[in-house]
């Protein structure tokens, strides 16, 4: 062994870069370093190939192969040849072959042998950590980037003064429920994964494309690609299911889309993003741009359902009673019970903070809190000796999903000794199948008990028919939509005029009641009486009251005699 030789290999141990990580920098870096002392050590050519099993985030596996020729190579039966099995049951081979005319003695074939392995522990380095950079940035089950990588890949360009020039888009696949259940979770898991391939491509170099969980997405693209980002999500299609099933599917987004200006950074895109994307489904829209205001109201919706609970404990939630006025005789005939909110002496009305309530379920509670003050108000009339009349209660249409909602109802009547008859429970038009199935339970078990229901806003919904059909309701209440348009100068018969008086018709032919809410002229309850619609409700007779006024409307029933 020359004392150039022995040079070269100590040269190629002091100048191999501990710090490459991922598996190519590896590579470079020994071709480099062999680079600088292939002369020293003779060496021709030396080829490394790389054979890894599939894990979860290399699906197919691993295989590289790696060759640098350093000039004329002598025989390959001269050479020195290393091969390595990992733990993950992986291959690495290492080959080395000296120069022409050259021969390695024993010693030196020694020495090579242990430059081939400390060039195989470099590279065991660099792909343990490079999969260890997968399993932190990226989401195994479709392959995509998750929340942390592209918080890192904003946090990169904000550094670099970009993101500025960047859009921040939420996406979310409408109706993935359905995709599941049509063609079960497998194939679910298939189109996600078409679907993070195909946004991949989009994104390409540029943008960035990850997964937030579930069906949720994010991306991160120049602002000038929004255009092409909506026209490309609008021909998403895939094919799904397999032979004779074969089909294909559109898939379609609802996107939040937040452009971003100077003083963003990461995380101020994703919740203005997140925020812009809630929007969505609030305005039943597809696409919504972020906008200062919708920020506002989220903050609004975060605090109301904050500070709820404290409030319903503090008993800060009231109840306001509308009357119900008979058109045949212009007679007080019911009421309707609705929430007020008495904040910081201020009277907060329902459409502030019911929204919020029933978008997450805890209207619920504020239903059954508000059922048991009118319980306790009848029992209160009652014990005054004034004769109530029946007062109607809201009910969320998320009840239905109580199965004990009924025995809930009934135990409340029964706990505060109310008579069945004073109650009347509303509910609103469903659309779904199972929900009406749970309605149609609860109006016969209510109906048992003397109970009455109705249902609220009718017409706004969209199975309205088939609930006249099919449901053994009470009353129902015409939505003041359909009253807007009403007055004494269209006269004749316009087309809200023909749909009123023909619903009314047929509700009456059905023996239910009807009574039309938001009445607010003359002209609209004299057109109403002449249809025969029973009841109304609305300020041309009264507007919500405070129990202790609506107490004086029940002690004079003639008090509408004169009016409308
Ligand atoms: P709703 O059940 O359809 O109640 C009728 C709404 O129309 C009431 O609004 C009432 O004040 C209003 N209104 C009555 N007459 C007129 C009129 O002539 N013109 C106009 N423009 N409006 C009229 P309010 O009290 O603001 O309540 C709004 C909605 O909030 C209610 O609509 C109901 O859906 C909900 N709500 C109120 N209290 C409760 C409750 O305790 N539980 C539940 N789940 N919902 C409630
Ligand atoms: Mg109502
Ligand atoms: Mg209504």
């Amino acid at each position: 062994m020359t004392g150039t030789f022995r040079e070269g290999i100590l040269k190629f141990i002091s100048e191999i870069n501990e710090n490459a990580q991922e598996i190519e920098d590896v590579a470079e870096n020994i071709g480099k370093t062999l680079g600088l002392v292939a002369d020293d050590i003779r060496l021709g050519r030396f080829t490394m190939s790389l054979n890894a099993p599939p894990n979860n985030f290399e699906p197919e596996g691993v295989m590289r192969q790696h060759e640098i020729s350093f000039g004329p190579e002598g025989d390959e039966a001269d050479c020195v040849f290393g091969k390595y099995v990992t733990r993950e049951g992986g291959v690495m081979e290492e080959l080395f072959v000296p120069q022409k005319g050259e021969k390695w003695d024993e010693k030196e074939k020694e020495l090579i042998s242990s430059i081939a392995r400390i060039i195989y522990i470099f590279c065991g380095r660099g792909r343990v950590m490079g999969l260890l950079e997968k399993s932190l940035y990226i989401d195994h089950r479709t392959g995509a980037a998750n929340v942390q990588a592209i918080m890192r890949f904003g946090g990169m360009l904000k550094a670099k003064g970009q993101l500025v020039d960047y859009a921040n888009v939420y996406i979310n696949i409408k109706n993935f429920k359905f995709v599941n259940q049509l063609f079960g979770n497998t194939e679910g898991d298939i189109l996600l994964k078409k679907f993070v391939d195909a946004m991949k491509v989009f994104a390409n170099s540029d943008g960035f494309f990850a997964r937030l969980g579930g069906d949720n997405f994010i991306m991160l693209l120049k602002k000038g690609r929004i255009t092409d980002l909506r026209g490309f999500a609008d021909a998403l299609s895939f094919e799904m299911g397999e032979g004779e099933a074969k089909q294909l599917y559109d898939v379609r987004l609802r996107m939040g889309i937040c452009e971003a200006v100077e003083s963003d950074t990461m995380s101020d895109l994703m919740s203005k993003a997140t925020v812009a994307y809630s929007a969505t489904k609030f305005k039943n829209m597809d696409v919504v741009y972020y906008t200062p205001m919708l920020m506002e109201a989220s903050m609004h919706r975060k605090e109301i359902s904050t500070i709820f609970p404290k409030a319903l404990e503090n008993r800060e939630f009231t109840v306001f009673y509308q009357p119900k006025v008979h058109l045949a005789d212009n007679k007080l005939c019911g009421c309707e019970a609705l929430c007020r909110w008495i904040k910081d002496g201020r009277i907060v009305p329902p459409m502030e903070f019911i929204p919020v309530l029933e978008a997450e379920g805890t209207i619920c509670r504020l239903d059954f809190y508000i059922f048991e003050r009118v319980c306790e108000d009848i029992k209160r009339w009652k014990d005054m000796g004034i004769e109530p009349v029946k007062v109607s209660v809201n009910f969320s249409k998320h009840h239905l999903r109580n199965r004990r909602l009924a025995d809930e109802v009934l135990g409340i009547i029964r706990k505060h000794g109310v008579d069945g008859k004073y109650i009347e429970i509303e509910l609103t038009e469903m659309t779904g199948a199972e929900d009406f199935t749970a309605m149609n339970v609860f109006i016969e078990k209510m109906k048992e008990n003397n109970v009455s229901t109705s249902i609220d806003d009718f017409g706004t919904g969209y199975s309205s028919l088939n609930l006249l059909k099919d449901l053994d309701v009470d009353v129902i209440k015409l939505d003041r939509s359909f009253f807007t348009n009403i007055n004494e100068a269209d006269g004749g018969l316009s087309t809200d005029r023909i749909v009123v008086k023909n619903i009314v018709n047929m509700v009456n032919e059905l023996n239910m009641e009807t009574i039309s809410e938001g009445v607010e002229t003359a002209a609209q309850a004299d057109f109403l009486r002449d249809i025969n619609c029973s009841m109304v409700q609305g300020f041309l007779f009264d507007k919500p009251l405070p129990r202790d006024e609506f107490e004086i409307r029940l002690l004079n029933g003639d008090f509408y005699k004169n009016k409308g």
